[in-house]
């Protein structure tokens, strides 16, 4: 019998937007995401949050997901950033000043690897201190451990400040 013999891994992705239909622009990725990445196992709410590095009136949209891929971690945000481009997002951020954005696709966690390369950084270094990446992430994998933390994502989420 025939086997697939791709090794799958597990990925969680954040993302966010705020500007045009937030819902309809995060559905549309998700989309993208199912075509281009793999399965979308696990999808959370849409949580609305205030912009957070930037002032904007926008508020955003963020949510999470489950996918199983076999892309390699750099394949991986080739394709997010590709997504991001031809949903029509303009800049990047730059020495982290945040901005506006139809849509930022993040990568959260690539099974348990940790590496640190020039353009990715996994886990995404961000997770711990980000209410807006931890919400939506609680809901699909409170019992998630963060690999270099080495703490549950759900008390991770319970260390937040108020
Ligand atoms: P932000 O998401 O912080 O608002 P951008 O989406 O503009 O900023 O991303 C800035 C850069 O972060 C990207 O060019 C990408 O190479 C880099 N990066 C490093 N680690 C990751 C990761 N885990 N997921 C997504 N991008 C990452
Ligand atoms: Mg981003």
């Amino acid at each position: 019998m025939l086997e697939c013999k791709e090794k799958k891994h597990v990925v969680y992705i954040g993302l966010g937007s705020n500007l045009g239909d937030r819902g309809e622009n995060l559905l549309h990725a998700i989309e993208k995401i199912e075509e281009r990445i793999g399965q979308v196992v696990a999808t959370s709410a849409f949580y609305v949050t205030e912009p957070v590095g930037f002032r904007s009136d926008n508020q955003f949209l963020n949510a999470a997901c489950e996918v199983e891929t076999s892309l390699s971690p750099l394949e991986l945000l080739d394709v997010t950033q590709s997504i991001e481009r031809d949903m029509g997002r303009l800049a990047k951020s730059h020495d982290n000043v945040y901005s506006d954005r139809i849509i930022d696709i993040d990568i959260l966690l690539y099974d348990d690897l940790i590496v640190h390369y020039p353009e990715l950084t996994l886990p995404h270094p961000h997770i711990q201190e980000r209410t807006f990446v931890l919400l939506p992430l609680a809901e699909i994998a409170a019992g998630y451990i963060h690999p270099v933390l080495h703490k549950t994502i759900s008390q991770l989420k319970g260390e937040l400040p108020l």
